[in-house]
């Protein structure tokens, strides 16, 4: 049979075969040289990378700053990792998801003026910077809602301590500090940090004095509030990269805050008083059969009635109170909750513990009550959460120190007993080996005795 002698060509320059290096065939008689391929490639980069930088804020470099998501999905987000609490997630959610609308499209006016109407009615319309406050209970989620936000939108974050700032003489370099732990988060890079969140904690402790008992601190309090005012207003910084204090021969990094969002949060002990001294059960509503039969108000219904003049009673400036507007208030944490937090999130100490013991070949149970008893502990200690970790720890320390030498092990069941007194957990071996001898090593007090 006579050899095929047809010749290819390349249905996109129509060179021939013999003039190319490659040629790839494709269906029905179509056929594409390397040389065209190298080409639609360049195009198809060049196209890619347009539209990624069209879609970014002013003067960004090839990666947008954040990721802008809709309250629905922060919430959603959210629910993976902190328990309860819907009703700060939602406020906080939309807080946010403003707040990086209005980054993205100021950003846009100026460079791509399709994003908006410019014939707009609304066009002289300012959308002001809305920061946070959060108020509720230690350990009852603060931080955390402001950390994994930042994680979720992928953007710097800083904590900063207010009471730390009212101890150090130098107000001002601190509050700088501040900012600089921001911009040491942001790599820094001075133009994703400015687009950061910083929380700061414990905003309730810089309160100047007040009739309220729990405030113990004068004047100097209220220099913190002024300190952190003019950041939360939106300045241009002076950071000294080294951070510590400052010296006149010192190079500094400027940074404007204008774009940080800034969420402070305090748990307001004894707020509540100046909200119910004001309004009365009666004019809030909570005149419930519940409550009649309870006579009493859940905490935090009655700090959602919350009003500026309330938080200026308490011995905030009201500057700094109108810097943030957006109050969102955390439940105190049930006992339930409690339970949700240690086997249901992501990283639940449970998930967590479970996985260490999985990787030494035993899994880990918990009976529903030895979770009770965990959360009635931490109840207790009244530091919501935040007590669960360290009871946890205690309950764990022993078996995770026996449990690498112990062979065979295929079970560990954590029950109230371990809990509550303290007894070795009961451990199940493996069928095929009945007789479970320690691993060189072990102690005599191995938690294998108990089995
Ligand atoms: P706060 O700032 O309100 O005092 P944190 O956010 O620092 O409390 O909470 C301390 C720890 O307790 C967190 O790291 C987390 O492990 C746990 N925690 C607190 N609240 C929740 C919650 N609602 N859901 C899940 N975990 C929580």
């Amino acid at each position: 049979m006579a050899k095929s002698t047809r010749m290819t060509f390349c249905s996109f320059c129509g060179k021939a075969q013999n003039e190319v290096r490659k040629m790839i065939a494709g269906p029905a008689g179509v056929h594409i040289c390397d040389s065209c391929v190298s080409v639609c490639k360049t195009i198809i980069d060049r196209e890619l990378s347009e539209n990624v930088e069209s879609a970014q804020p002013k003067g960004a470099a090839s990666k947008e700053r954040f990721n802008l998501l809709k309250p629905a999905q922060i919430t959603a987000a959210l629910d993976e990792h902190i328990i309860s609490q819907d009703y700060a997630k939602r406020a906080l959610a939309v807080a946010v998801y403003n707040h990086y609308k209005r980054l993205r499209s100021e950003s846009r006016v100026d460079q791509a003026p399709c994003f908006v109407d410019l014939d707009s009615k609304y066009d002289d319309v300012q959308i002001e910077k809305s920061n946070i406050l959060l108020l509720g209970p230690t350990g009852s989620g603060k931080t955390l809602l402001a950390r994994t936000m930042a994680k979720m939108l992928d953007v710097p974050f800083a904590i900063a301590d207010a009471t730390t700032l009212t101890e150090a003489g130098y107000v001002g370099e601190d509050v700088e500090n501040i900012v600089l732990r921001l911009l040491q988060s942001a790599d820094y890079d001075v133009k994703k940090a400015e687009c950061g969140i910083i929380y700061v904690d414990e905003i309730d402790k810089i309160g100047r004095k007040t009739d309220n008992v729990s405030i113990t601190r004068d004047v100097s309090g209220e220099g913190v509030q002024q300190a952190l005012l003019k950041i939360l207003e939106g300045t241009v910084c002076n950071v000294p990269p080294q951070g510590g204090r400052k010296h006149p021969n010192q190079e500094y990094i400027q940074l404007d805050t204008s774009n940080i969002l800034f969420i402070c949060g305090g748990a307001f002990v004894g707020l509540e008083k100046i909200v119910q001294s004001r309004v009365g059960s009666k004019a809030m509503g909570f005149d419930t059969e519940r409550n009649r039969h309870q006579n009493e108000v859940p905490l935090s219904e009655l700090l959602r009635e919350t009003q500026p003049e309330d938080l200026v009673h308490f011995g905030m400036i009201p500057e700094f109170i109108g810097r943030l507007p957006m109050l969102a208030v955390l439940d105190e944490l049930s006992r339930s909750d409690l339970e949700h937090i240690l086997q249901n999130t992501k990283n639940s100490l449970v998930k967590q513990y479970s996985k260490l013991f999985l990787m030494e070949g035993a899994a880990l149970h918990f009976t529903r009550d030895a979770l009770a008893a965990i959360a009635e502990k931490a109840i207790e200690l009244k530091t919501g959460a935040r007590a669960l970790r360290s009871i946890m720890e205690r309950i764990m320390l022993d078996l995770m120190y026996e449990l690498p030498q112990t062979e065979n092990v295929e079970k560990v069941v954590i029950n109230r007993a371990v809990v509550e007194d303290r007894i070795k957990p009961k451990l199940h071996f493996r069928k095929a080996e009945k007789i479970d001898k320690p691993k060189a090593g072990s102690s005599k007090d191995s938690p294998a005795d108990a089995a």
